[in-house]
């Protein structure tokens, strides 16, 4: 029970690798606040499935995207919980296309999402991580981030972002004990992956050392890993969790 009595904000958390990073911490003890876009009812068996260790779990419904949703996100969470100590930005959507076909509404929503919304929920819960000269935060990237894909200029942009946002955040906030990494899946068996055409699955599959998809948890492993007092001297990293997919 590592994060016992920690508060985890976990963002897009009530399907995908989201939901398994807010059960990992929650195994470890930590209290889960699951946001996610859609209505509270969606969000409902997460929240049951985290109760079910013995935590509390609130659901919150925010866009990232929107700076006003995630400011009151933020006030309720610390309202409840007294504080943040975990933020991990996981929530993010794809918006596939070669560039020449690629509407700029694409690009902005992908952009909005995927990496305002890390901006957002990270300055929401900063000032108070570092007022405590305490926290943790784990943005969740993607190994397109590091090597590009084709069909995904938009996507790919916004997960280097992340990266770039990651480093730069981790060397101001250091200082106070805050600590900042990035985890960036390869091909994990999500929604976001199941639509993808069998032939596009079949490319990423050639990639693959060790021969196999990723399964949420593995991803939520290492998650937890950097949320926990074992990797306090770890902050501003990008780890892959691709089954060698990026090398
Ligand atoms: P997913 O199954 O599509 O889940 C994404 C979650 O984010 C959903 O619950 C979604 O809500 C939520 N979300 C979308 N827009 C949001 C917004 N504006 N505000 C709050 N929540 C929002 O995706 P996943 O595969 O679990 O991916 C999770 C993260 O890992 C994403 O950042 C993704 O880019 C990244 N990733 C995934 C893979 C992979 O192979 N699956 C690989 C690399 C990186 P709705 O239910 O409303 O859609």
């Amino acid at each position: 029970m590592s994060l016992k009595g920690k508060t985890a904000i976990v963002t897009g958390g009530s399907r995908g690798i989201g939901k398994a990073i807010a059960i990992k911490l929650a195994q470890q003890g930590a209290n889960i606040v699951i946001n996610d876009v859609v209505e509270l009812e969606k969000m409902e068996s997460a929240v049951t499935e985290v109760k079910a260790f013995g935590v509390d779990c609130e659901a919150l419904k925010a866009d990232v995207s929107n700076e006003e949703e995630v400011k009151d996100m933020v006030k309720t969470v610390i309202d409840k919980f007294g504080g943040i100590d975990i933020l991990v930005n996981n929530a993010g959507i794809t918006r596939d296309g070669l560039l020449v076909k690629m509407k700029e509404s694409d690009w902005e929503l992908v952009m909005d999402v995927n990496l305002k919304g890390v901006f957002n929920c990270t300055k929401g819960v900063i000032r108070s991580m570092m007022s405590k000269r305490s926290g943790c935060i784990v943005n969740i990237s993607s190994v397109v981030g590091i090597t590009g894909n084709p069909g995904q200029a938009n996507y790919s942009a916004s997960k280097a972002g992340i990266i770039g946002f990651t480093k730069s955040v981790a060397k101001e906030v250091g200082a106070r004990n805050v600590r900042v990494n990035a985890v960036a899946p390869g091909f994990i068996n999500t929604d976001m992956t199941d639509g993808l055409p069998e032939a596009v699955k079949e490319k990423f599959m050639e990639n693959i050392p060790l021969g196999r998809y990723g399964d949420a948890e593995e991803v939520a492993e290492v998650v937890a890993f950097l949320c926990e007092d074992r990797s306090r001297y770890v902050t501003g990293q990008v780890i892959t969790v691709d089954g060698g997919m990026a090398l």
